[in-house]
């Protein structure tokens, strides 16, 4: 799959590396970015997060969107 941010640039095609979780688009190394996510339990007892952190790609319009306000 190529990336959607490299094909708008018209860049060509290039591999994309992972596929943003907010809007699904495949995003390359240049436009993707891979951040650290707290994975919360659902229910149960004790402490409501685990003790390492998961990780997510975002697109670059998504991570700017979720860094604004
Ligand atoms: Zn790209
Ligand atoms: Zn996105």
């Amino acid at each position: 799959m190529k990336c959607y941010d490299c094909d708008l640039d018209g860049r060509g095609a290039t591999a994309g590396i992972g596929i943003c979780s907010r809007c699904n688009l495949v995003v390359c190394a240049d436009h993707g970015h891979v951040t650290p996510t707290v994975l919360h339990l659902s229910g149960g007892m004790g402490k409501a997060t685990r003790e390492r952190p998961g990780r997510r790609v975002v697109c670059h319009t998504c991570y700017a969107a979720e860094r604004s306000a």
